[in-house]
């Protein structure tokens, strides 16, 4: 496979048993068997249809905020876009590239007077990411902005769609079901005044940094709110604020929060999630959906 790889993408965009603890915010997961990080659209379409043909698994990793890989690390291929990341602006409209910072897309924004993506000054995905579940924070959201991406679908082919065309809900897109991968995002903004801009930013850093536990890894706010509630205050009331196994705490910052405060091992920290869930379901009745994915093997 890695020959068959490098004839695709340059070699030095091909890593072998590459651990995924160096590519994920809980600095938790197992080795990939292939890491490839293309440079262009052709080479991704180009490993996407080599997948097919070869019917080897295919995963895609963004910034890797929003998911946990297991011990024993991913099977076959995984794609990472980070290489690429530009960020143009042509009067209001900004046009970035999915492996992108959404923080880098919302900086630009500001550094051009565009106002919209201020909510988005603190979330740590890639662009890709942030379409893919409709982030959102302090009452925007992805949804809001966006009006066309560029995607390739499962058989490697380019289309161009129209925002409506993602189903975007709460934490929520079409991209899964149809198997896109995001290349390009296209936001609309509008112009504003820098410093207005700006205040809402700091305001929002400010809130973010004095509530949640960033100083450790992590995989930001581990469930999704449910019904009629919140998460962080169900598992505050259900007294599991510091419970640890392993290296996993849940933090005493902000209780929607896991973190990997002493070298965790992926199971730990699932088995945590898995304690909250079942505390939380026998204390107040109510399930936690999980808004992190869990991806790999044992
Ligand atoms: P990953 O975690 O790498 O992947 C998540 C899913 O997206 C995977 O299924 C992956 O396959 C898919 N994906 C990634 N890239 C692409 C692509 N190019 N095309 C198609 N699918 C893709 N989220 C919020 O909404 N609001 C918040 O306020 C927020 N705060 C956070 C704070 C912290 C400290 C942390 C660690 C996380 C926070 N998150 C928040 C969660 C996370 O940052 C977002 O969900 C983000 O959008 C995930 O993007 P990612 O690139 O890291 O995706």
């Amino acid at each position: 496979m890695y020959d068959k790889l490098i004839k695709l993408t340059p070699e030095k965009n091909v890593m072998v048993n590459e651990p995924l603890k160096n590519h994920t915010y809980t600095h938790l997961g197992g080795e990939a068997d292939f890491l490839v990080t293309p440079e262009t659209y052709e080479q991704v379409q180009e490993i996407v249809k080599l997948a097919n043909k070869e019917a080897i698994a295919f995963t895609l990793l963004g910034n890797g905020s929003n998911l946990i890989v297991k011990d024993g690390g991913i099977r076959g291929i995984v794609m990472n876009l980070q290489k690429l990341t530009s960020i143009k602006t042509d009067e209001e409209i900004v046009v970035a590239q999915s492996g992108a910072r959404i923080i880098d897309v919302s900086r630009e924004a500001l550094r051009v007077k565009l106002a919209g993506l201020e909510f988005a000054c603190g979330i740590p995905g890639s662009v890709g990411g942030a379409l893919f579940m409709n982030a959102g924070a302090y009452g925007g959201e992805i949804k809001d902005v966006l009006v066309r991406t560029k995607v390739v679908d499962r058989e490697g082919v380019l289309l161009d769609l129209t925002a409506d065309q993602l189903d975007l809900e709460y934490r929520k897109s079409n991209i899964p079901e149809k198997g896109y991968i995001v290349l390009e995002a296209t936001f609309s903004l509008q112009t504003a005044e820098y410093g207005a801009i700006k205040a809402i930013m700091d305001d929002l850093t400010y809130k973010r940094e004095s509530k949640q536990p960033l100083e450790y890894p992590s995989c930001g706010s581990v469930f999704k709110r449910p019904p009629g509630y919140f998460a962080g205050k169900l598992i505050q009331d259900s007294a599991l604020q510091g419970q640890e196994i392993g290296g996993a705490q849940v933090s005493l910052k902000h209780a929607g929060f896991i973190i990997n405060k002493n070298g965790a091992s992926a199971k730990e920290y699932i088995a945590l999630i898995h304690h909250v869930q079942d505390t939380v379901k026998g204390k107040f009745g109510v399930n936690l959906e999980r808004e992190v994915k869990i991806i790999g093997e044992d």
